[in-house]
């Protein structure tokens, strides 16, 4: 076999062209230079590292080493690559001790192109010496360090174990690496780079944007009433991931999904190890199925059929929510990114920051990602150019986002802020302690409630003052004025007070353009067309015979799938099973080239596939 990458592209994997940036850093690494690779989920970051692999032990450099945070699905991932005719392997705690002994003895003898191990296994004095001994050996080919900002405090999601990889560029200075990441600000990358010492590697950035993805941020009513309606309008039999805060509410929201013949399974860190499994393995496995989960869940789930990522409770930072959303649609075809967000969302993430335990100086910085996603979910422009914009991009409005189809109404914030500035300003004065939310807007509505009897509040010369306004449009001012830091919540109660920035604002120097109607287009949009919403559009290009032949494939892939104990687009994409359902092939050459269909998987299945085909006549 030849170990040019393209031969490898095309008789391993089945496809015809590298993608973007692909080739160029596989072949940096193949030539074994270091590199830093920072792409969008759904980019084809694994064959940036599967195919220098593959050609580098071909060449006779040895064994790639895989660091990947994720046990529970390197059974899948390393399925997959044998499905390919690829030789792979992992390490983890999942393996018996005789398996993991078997592991290592394919190991010494050279019997493996790809192991996956966990970070905390590479770092133990037994794998290590393994190490040394494949090293003395020239057998030491690639280490790929897969999802690498977990090594980053800043990034969304640290795991102190990776800091332990230090070891690689210490102890194995003359083995080349590649680091591997869908998400990373500048800060982050910053990081990475001193962490792992990968100041020599070449840096490879994609373009983030994700254009088949459609953002939608609504504002937050009844968040379980508008998700029902949200997925029986658009997205009725997908599959899907929708994310909350809480376990609790984990649980509560998979439970009135299912009351409505929603398919819905909770996932969270709360669960025993083994149900977790079984939900996550039962999202990869059948079809339409909607993961209700906490943050705990999605790293690494490569199931290229989501058709929407929901956010119940806002995320943290864009980092986060871009990484979460970026779940949807790694097929290429349309998927929506939908996220309710109310003045709650606001007031308990601040409230968060200030309340941990971390440093002043950790604290501004997780201050200052908040608000760059409060921006993005106030704002009235593209909501893409200032995701894009956050990881350093500069793009045009993009036409598939709530605020470039329907742009929304604006009206003018700057004096109901005022008054609320006031309002909380004058409490302030008269009662020595300040008051939350609710209270404070009660008072500019002029609504005499037992509070404002008891405190008196009836007599405060802004009391009454913001009749005009609506609850919901007094709620948004807050909600702005919170973001930008005007007003500052503080304590169990979360009361709001005053701030440095508040002046600026009762000068009237800060004008504050904001929503008129937070009501998104996901909720005023008439039901799609079934067929045409569910069913992608691959299938929707098909005629009937062909349609009928597709399906007959995938009956038979899910036999497959079911048979070999792997997710069904492992086997095949629904790309590939509609390419061939359009050919109605006749003979093994008909099947030749079609993507996806490499030399392994056309003579393991190519046979079954034509008799497939042949039945459905
Ligand atoms: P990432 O890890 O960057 O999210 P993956 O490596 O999982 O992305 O790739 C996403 C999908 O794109 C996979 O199904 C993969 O098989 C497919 N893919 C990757 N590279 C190519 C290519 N050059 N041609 C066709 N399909 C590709
Ligand atoms: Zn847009």
């Amino acid at each position: 076999m030849s170990s040019s990458p393209l031969a490898i592209l095309h008789e391993t994997f089945g496809y015809e062209q590298f993608r973007g940036p692909q080739q160029a850093i596989v072949e940096h690494v193949v030539a074994g230079g270091d590199a830093l690779v920072l792409m969008p989920t759904g980019g084809g970051k694994s064959l940036c590292y599967q195919i220098p692999a593959i050609a580098r032990q071909l060449d006779g450099h040895g064994i790639t080493i895989v660091i990947s945070p994720l046990i529970a699905l390197m059974h899948d991932q390393v399925g997959a690559l044998h499905e390919a005719g690829v030789k792979a392997a992992f390490l983890n705690s999942t393996l018996s001790f005789a398996e993991a002994l078997d592991v290592e003895r394919r190991l010494a003898r050279g019997e493996i192109t790809l192991l996956y191990a966990a970070p905390e296994r590479i770092t133990t004095p037994r794998f290590l010496d393994q190490l040394d001994d494949l090293l003395a050996r020239g057998q030491l080919s690639l280490f790929a360090i897969d999802e690498v900002h977990c090594v980053s405090q800043w990034g969304h999601d640290f795991r102190p174990e990776y800091r332990a990889l230090t070891v690689l560029h210490q102890r194995y200075s003359a083995v080349p690496r590649i680091a591997l990441t869908a998400t990373a600000d500048a800060l982050t990358r910053a990081d990475i780079v001193e962490r792992l010492q990968l100041e020599e590697a070449r840096h490879f950035v994609s373009s983030f944007d994700r254009p088949n993805i459609r953002y939608t941020i609504v504002e937050k009513k009844e968040a379980t009433q508008q998700l029902l309606r949200f997925i029986e309008r658009e997205h009725e039999g997908d599959a899907g991931v929708v994310y909350c805060q809480s376990r609790k509410r984990v649980e509560d929201v998979a439970q009135t999904l299912c009351e409505h013949g929603i398919n819905a399974l909770p996932y969270h860190a709360g669960l025993d190890a083994k149900l977790r499994q079984t939900h996550q393995d039962r999202f990869l496995r059948e079809e339409g199925i909607v993961m209700v989960a906490t943050i705990a869940f999605g790293m690494g789930i490569d199931k290229p059929d989501v058709r929407f990522v929901a956010h119940l409770d806002m995320p943290k930072n864009i980092e986060g929510y871009y990484q979460e959303t970026g779940r949807a649609g790694r097929d290429g075809q349309a998927a929506d990114a939908w996220m309710v967000y109310g003045l709650n969302d606001v007031v308990n993430q601040r409230r968060m920051i200030d309340e941990s335990p971390a440093g002043e100086e950790f604290k501004q910085v997780m201050r200052g990602k908040l608000d760059a996603l409060l921006g993005l979910a106030e704002a009235t422009d593209c909501r893409r150019v200032r995701l894009l914009g956050y990881f350093g991009e500069p793009s045009k409005p993009c036409g598939n986002c709530d605020n470039c189809l329907q742009p929304p109404p604006i009206w003018d914030g700057t004096e109901a802020a005022r008054k609320l500035l006031s309002t909380i300003y004058r409490i302030q004065q008269m009662s020595g302690i300040g008051f939350g939310t609710g209270h404070i807007m009660d008072i500019l509505r002029g609504k005499t409630t037992e509070k404002v009897t008891q405190f008196g509040h009836a007599t405060l010369s802004t009391f009454g003052l913001g009749t005009d306004y609506s609850e919901q449009q007094l709620r948004g001012v807050l909600r702005q004025l919170i973001a930008i830091g005007a007003v500052a919540v503080q304590g169990e109660y979360s009361t709001l007070c005053l701030t440095e920035g508040s002046r600026a604002v009762l000068k009237g120097e800060v004008p504050l353009r904001l929503r008129a109607s937070a009501t998104g287009p996901a909720e005023r949009k008439p039901k799609r067309e079934k067929a045409a919403a569910a069913k992608s559009a691959i299938a929707a290009s098909l005629d009937d015979a062909a349609q009928t032949r597709f399906a007959a494939l995938k009956t038979w892939r899910a036999d497959v799938a079911r048979e070999h104990n792997l997710p069904a687009y492992v086997i095949f994409h629904d790309a590939t099973l509609a390419a061939i359902a359009a050919l109605a092939p006749h003979s093994l050459g008909d099947l030749e080239g079609v993507s996806g269909i490499g030399v392994k998987k056309l003579e393991a299945y190519g046979e079954q596939v034509l008799r497939v085909c042949q039945d459905a006549a």
